[in-house]
């Protein structure tokens, strides 16, 4: 099997050919040929499917006919690296082509963005925020829309933009092809998939099952030692490159501040960081100059970076799913990788829901030469004043914002 079978326009062999792809991945089989035939789809395949190019290419078909200059498909993501990730699959699966695509997102400055809306661009590649902004400064113009693909919409949903894309529909037409993506369909998913699109084809690949390139371990730890037995961790494992997952930002800053000050080339990405900052972290990680890099669950999703040999989870996620994206960073392209995880005694209930997703039960294991007796202090370990409630974060806004990642 191979991509000559779905007919896609010839001036797209060279970018898929420098991708580097042979055959088609298991979603890519099955979206492809739904998605060329105009289908509006619900996906559900987990990041590192390979599903970016199953919406991708077929977009790039489509629009390698037909009107140039004006916004003719339009994919919305909630995070800016995922939004600035598919921008660069298109540029690359575009090959010698001319379609244009753009990344819009907050935290940088609108004045590119807005040139290149009004130079006009094929293919809009955003955050729901931003995208509003633009809209309502008239720079983004949806009205000839053909395409929209919600990418990781349970995320989104997470991250309180549900209402975001209800106003950004309102901005499209009503005629176009929808393709909806998400890992989890709560019910907000389905209501908005039953709102959203047409006669939808299903397409399921696997369960959100962890890759079987990874290999889990459990490390018991009370809560006041964690700091402690990563860091003898990173000292005892021969690691390529490390992905910590924190729940909070704070978090994530304070023990990324601590690894360092063990003498580790060590970078965060969370949200209190600047667009430049996130930029820079993800970048430095990517080319090796940072061997860790702390990060919140911001980076759990959709974010492709190929190298990554060890995933450790500093704090366990909220849920078996969170567990599973986490997961998914390392161990990727037939890698093997490996995930850490410590776990406290209250972590208990969600590490049995995650093995029977896995269908195993993890290995438990401790450090020989870690002294595990060492008694928890009196004090608070951060004196902290507990922050007052932030009374613009509303109530149904999920837990991801009110916990600020
Ligand atoms: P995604 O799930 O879209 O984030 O893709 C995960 C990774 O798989 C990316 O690095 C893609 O470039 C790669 N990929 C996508 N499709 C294929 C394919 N058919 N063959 C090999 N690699 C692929």
């Amino acid at each position: 099997m191979n991509f000559n079978q779905f007919n896609l326009d010839s001036r797209l062999n060279d970018g898929i050919k420098r991708e580097g792809y042979h055959t088609p991945t298991p979603i890519q089989l099955a979206a492809i040929p739904l998605a060329l035939a105009g289908h509006d789809l619900i996906g559900t395949a987990q990041t590192g499917t390979g599903k970016t190019a199953a919406f991708v290419l077929p977009i790039l078909h489509k629009l390698l006919t037909g009107p140039r200059n004006r916004t003719r498909a339009l994919i919305i993501t909630p995070t800016r690296e995922l939004a600035e990730q598919i921008h660069q699959a298109i540029g690359s699966l575009r090959g010698g082509t001319n379609i244009r695509s753009i990344a819009i997102y907050g935290g940088v400055g609108a004045a590119v963005q807005i040139e290149a809306l009004h130079r006009g661009v094929e293919i809009v590649v955003a955050c729901p925020g931003r995208l509003l902004d633009h809209i309502q400064n008239k720079h983004a113009k949806l009205g000839q829309l053909e395409v929209l693909v919600l990418d990781e919409a349970d995320r989104m949903l997470d991250m309180g933009f549900l209402p975001d894309i209800k106003r950004i529909l309102q901005h499209v037409p009503v005629r176009r092809q929808t393709m909806l993506f998400s890992a989890t369909f709560p019910k907000e998913i389905e209501r908005l998939a039953a709102q959203t699109l047409h006669k939808p084809e299903r397409v399921a690949i696997g369960l959100a099952r962890p890759v079987h390139t990874v290999t889990h371990t459990l490390y018991p730890v009370p809560h006041h030692l964690k700091r402690g037995l990563v860091i003898k961790l990173l000292q005892q494992t021969d690691t390529n490159s490390v992905l910590i997952f924190t729940r909070t930002k704070h978090r994530a800053q304070r023990l990324a501040k601590q690894i360092a000050g063990s003498g580790f080339k060590v970078t965060s990405l969370h949200s209190n960081r600047t667009q430049g900052q996130r930029r820079a972290a993800l970048k430095g990680f990517k080319q090796g100059r940072y061997q860790i890099m702390v990060a919140t669950d911001i980076a759990a999703r959709g974010l492709d970076i190929d190298s990554i040999s060890h995933v450790i989870n500093y704090d366990m996620p909220d849920t078996a799913d969170a567990y599973i994206h986490r997961i998914g960073r390392t161990g990727r392209a037939k890698r093997t990788g490996e995930a850490f995880t410590l776990i406290t005694a209250d972590d208990q209930a969600l590490v049995q829901k995650i093995e029977k997703i896995m269908k195993q039960k993890l290995p438990r294991q401790t450090l020989p030469d870690f002294n595990y007796d060492v008694p928890k202090p009196d004090y608070p370990q951060t004196a902290r004043k507990p922050k007052p409630r932030n009374k613009r974060t509303s109530p149904a806004r999920s837990h991801y914002r009110a916990r600020q990642i």
